[in-house]
């Protein structure tokens, strides 16, 4: 069963298209993360679907109920069944947790133990429940704000960036406790993001805009390892865009070999490598000297120079940084998608 489905989805402001043609469905139960750029229309999306703004043209049907037609709501948002879960301030200061949680259920819609069973949902301490939002770090007053919005039991949790003003590994921890929790619940959600890490970690499936239409949808595994688009390839992950020449399913590039996904034909063409498709090796012909590093502790990007071609990125592990300035030796493999030169 689909619990959202959108189809040619419009809206301008003036002479901008934030949305321009979307076409996306999420399963019941599922995760979808929609990734892009700033002002590609993300936000626009979620507001549209939650019912705050109208579109110009499209659908948008929320199980079997069209609630959007012709750009025009048919449903209002109190009708919608979705919860929505902004960047940061979702919180009323005034009340505390427990109140923030139930504000606006009526008492046939509360249960007892509801509170507590969503804070432990959350991974929240019980004793948090009489506290205030100013009281609360980041991390918790998002994860109170999703119980808010689960408390009311929708199909559908609409989540705008919602762990942005949050460190890296709060980031983490935060969106993996609230993933469980909507899917304890029983809840699809829509997951808007500019954080590839947190696309790719947290969803089922992955949507990449740019300026305002969906160019890739797909599982995580497959928008990494066969983007659609030099666009996508370079949004989602790191890596080096290479010249190439094409013949027997071999990408011939400046830098070595790499197989080919699928067969394109011969000819000119660009492909996309990955940093885990160069290695430093002993032995090869291809040399490269080494410009810098950004070090993740587990492992590292390395940056390279190789003559006439753009900087070229390689992975290894934490333990085996080069020194900047040496030359060193590489080595290509694995499969890349190809694109047209
Ligand atoms: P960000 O990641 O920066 O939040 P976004 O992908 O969510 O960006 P949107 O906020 O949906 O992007 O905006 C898409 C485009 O529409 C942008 O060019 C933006 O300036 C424009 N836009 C959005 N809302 C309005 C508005 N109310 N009036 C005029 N233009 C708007």
């Amino acid at each position: 069963m689909t619990v959202l489905r959108t189809s040619s989805l419009t809206r301008s402001f003036g002479s901008v298209r934030a949305l321009d043609g979307v076409d996306l469905e999420i399963a019941d139960g599922a995760v979808l993360a929609v990734l892009g750029p700033s002002g590609c229309g993300k936000t626009t999306l979620l507001r549209v679907i939650a019912g705050f703004l109208s579109g110009d043209a499209g659908e948008v049907s929320l199980g079997d109920r069209v609630v959007l037609s012709d750009g025009r709501a048919r449903v209002s948002t109190k009708h919608r069944n979705i919860g929505y879960v902004p960047q940061e301030g979702a919180l009323f200061p005034h009340l505390d947790v427990a109140a923030n949680i139930t504000f606006g259920l009526s008492r046939r819609e509360r249960r007892a133990g509801d509170v507590a069973d969503l804070l432990a949902l959350l991974e929240l301490d019980p004793s948090l429940a009489s506290r205030y939002p100013h009281e609360l770090s980041g991390g918790q007053q998002q994860r109170v704000a999703v119980a808010r919005a689960l408390a009311r039991k929708p199909s559908l949790l609409l989540l705008d960036e919602p762990f942005s003003s949050l460190d890296a590994s709060l980031r983490e921890s935060t969106g993996r406790a609230v993933m469980r929790a909507v899917q304890a619940r029983g809840a699809a959600a829509l997951l808007v993001t500019h954080d590839q890490n947190e696309a790719l970690s947290l969803a089922d499936s992955v949507g990449v805009m740019q300026a305002g239409k969906v160019v890739q949808v797909g599982p995580p595994i497959e928008v990494y390892a066969h983007p659609a688009t030099p666009f996508v390839a370079s949004f989602v992950g790191a890596g080096t865009v290479l010249s190439a020449t094409v013949a027997d399913r071999v990408a011939h590039t400046p830098i070595g070999d790499f197989d080919v996904a699928e067969d394109v034909g011969s000819g000119p063409a660009q492909v996309f490598a990955r940093p885990e498709q160069v290695r430093i090796v002993e032995d090869s012909k291809v040399v490269a000297t080494v410009r810098g590093f950004d070090f993740h502790g587990h492992d590292a990007t390395v940056h390279l120079g190789v003559d006439g071609h753009p900087e070229v990125l390689c992975r290894v592990g934490g333990d085996e940084l080069p020194t900047i300035g040496d030359e060193v030796r590489i080595l290509t493999h694995g499969r890349v998608t190809v694109y047209p030169a």
